[in-house]
């Protein structure tokens, strides 16, 4: 059993934004020269989420539509009244996704569906550098 680790880094540029990182899951499971395992992607941050979705902009479009009838920005949130930086829903909605995935790889090519790509959601109100922790264990 082996392991690899790689850490990318996503540059957002507005809430709500979501940008596919298919292609570096892809790449890592290559450059570690494994067949078969699990890859583990995780986003250290408490604003941003991973999520699988057909990455179409019209499906964008009707996540961010949920979120919004989910989990209101124009609601009281205790965030805001502890920190008052006005993003008690980008914690809120980043807890609901979550912040990894795992997908199993076989024969050097991730198990992921025919239009299932691996997406990285900007969740806060304002644009960040997000790290993400790509981690393979396997054989
Ligand atoms: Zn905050």
């Amino acid at each position: 059993m082996e392991t690899f680790r790689k850490t990318v880094t996503v540059n957002t540029s507005k809430e709500g934004e979501m940008i596919d990182i298919t292609g570096e899951l892809r790449e890592a499971i290559a450059a570690s020269k494994m067949s078969n395992g699990l890859a583990c992607m995780f986003v250290p941050h408490s604003t941003a989420a991973l999520i699988t979705i057909e990455y179409e902009p019209g499906l964008q479009g009707d996540i961010k539509k949920a979120l919004d009838r989910i989990i209101p920005k124009d609601t009281e949130y205790g965030h805001h009244l502890m920190w008052g930086d006005g993003n008690g829903h980008s914690h809120v909605r980043s807890s609901f996704l979550g912040a990894s995935l795992t997908v199993p790889f076989h024969e050097g090519e991730a198990d992921l569906g025919t239009w299932q790509q691996v997406v990285l959601v900007e969740l806060d109100v304002r644009r960040r550098d997000r790290k993400v922790v790509i981690q393979l264990i396997g054989e």
